[in-house]
């Protein structure tokens, strides 16, 4: 069974090609802006709905007036046409807010939908990435598993070039073994096993708040950018935020590897793995206003986004999966996992202070409360998959992908009627 993989390589791009996807990248935004604006106006002088047909059937003309939008391909160019669509879809379906025009710095770089305009060539390790009227751009990188390669983004973020490439591939199977895991995720310990296990939080911000909190000394003595009055960022500042987001980004990729190795570790040894349903937005909310606890709060979101437990579930999650081992999510409100006791199942409120579990029922004492709260997790799954073998579906998308785009090609329009 193949599936796709996401691999992203590093680009050295030489002096001239490193302007030339400066150039691009521009011309991309300010597109994407043309689109943005085009919707705006059309709605507001003429209320008139723009969809992305439209837009598609336009670029050609669009061509011919902006002569030097040829070179980028026009595939590239419907993809970003598409990205406007997914922020106008994204709007109307109440997940975002009103599609915003985009400035040089917040726009990061394009997408080749398709096999036009790109060429790597690699075997999965290093090599060279060939873009049309570019040419070969040295490349660096090592994907796991590589197979057929399908579309490339190109990105620009924190001043080094990336290319991110989607593969259909075979995954070389990992290896697990029989066991099942209950998983509690956490502010006190990172993750906490059911069989009593546990990884304590890696605590990277802390580490490097020190570190940023001196540099945001300095920055606060220096000139920072004030749209209103119309003044510039100085040179200092921004000196001074760039080193502040060199080790924010360090720690970003720190947090990477350590959620790897964790699940990694996880799924070597167990193929059934149950867990809880987590809203993290709820989770990580800020304090209310006036709130006395507002400094724990803050603690404890930053904790738990230091783990990065959304990120982590995903990962186990595909890893299990890909293992052929089984992943469960258990309702949290119904099953109360942290006020449940393992051994007799009887509820009881427990207070944040309190890290024990204790019961009466004869179970092993003492265990710690998120450890019991895993065991609860297990249990409940275990049963769960007695009864029905179905196992919770991934999370749809919300407005198509790019990919689902780049296998549509091209379309054109069809009356709008039929559209609805
Ligand atoms: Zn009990």
């Amino acid at each position: 069974m193949s599936i796709t993989r996401r691999v992203t390589f590093r680009l050295y791009p030489s002096a001239s090609q490193n302007e030339k996807l400066h150039y691009w990248r521009k011309l991309h935004k300010l597109l994407y802006n043309a689109c943005v604006s085009h919707r705006i106006t059309q709605y507001k002088r003429f209320g008139k709905l723009i969809n992305y047909f439209d837009q598609q059937n336009a670029l050609p003309e669009f061509k011919q007036c902006w002569v030097e939008y040829k070179e980028l391909g026009s595939h590239a160019l419907q993809a970003t046409v598409k990205r406007v669509d997914f922020a106008f879809q994204r709007f109307f379906k109440l997940k975002s807010g009103y599609p915003k025009f985009k400035s040089s710095r917040r726009y990061k770089g394009w997408t080749y939908p398709c096999k036009a305009g790109w060429k790597p060539r690699t075997e999965g390790k290093n090599g060279y990435l060939k873009l049309t009227n570019l040419g070969n751009v040295k490349m660096r990188g090592q994907a796991r598993d590589w197979g057929t390669p399908k579309t490339c983004t190109i990105m620009f973020k924190q001043g080094k070039w990336y290319a991110s490439i989607t593969v259909d591939c075979v995954p070389t199977r990992v290896q697990t073994d029989q066991n099942a895991v209950g998983l509690d995720f956490g502010t006190h310990y990172a993750v906490a096993f059911s069989d009593g296990t546990i990884i304590d939080n890696p605590r990277f911000i802390k580490q490097s708040q020190d570190q940023v909190n001196r540099l945001a000394i300095d920055s606060r003595r220096k000139r920072a950018p004030n749209h209103k009055k119309r003044l510039k960022a100085s040179r200092r500042w921004k000196k001074a935020n760039k080193a502040v987001s060199k080790i924010r980004s360090k720690v970003a990729r720190q947090r990477q590897d350590w959620q790897h190795k964790v699940a990694t570790e996880i799924v070597s040894c167990n193929s059934f793995v149950a867990t809880e349903r987590l809203n993290l937005k709820n989770l990580t909310r800020k304090a209310n206003k006036g709130s006395k606890r507002k400094k724990q709060k803050t603690g404890l979101n930053r904790n738990l986004l230091d783990v990065g437990i959304g990120n982590l579930k995903s990962l186990i999650e595909y890893k299990v999966t890909e293992a052929g081992g089984i992943y469960i999510e258990v309702p949290t409100r119904q099953l109360a996992p942290s006020q449940t006791c393992p051994g007799c199942g009887i509820k009881r409120k427990k207070d944040l202070s309190e890290r024990f579990h204790v019961c009466n029922c004869g179970i092993q004492q003492p265990l710690d409360r998120d450890v019991a709260a895993a065991m609860v997790m297990l249990n409940y799954a275990r049963g769960q998959e007695l009864s029905s073998s179905v196992v919770e579906s991934p999370n749809p998308t919300e407005c198509g992908n790019m990919r689902q785009f780049g296998a549509k090609k091209r379309q054109k329009l069809i009356p709008s009627d039929s559209l609805v």
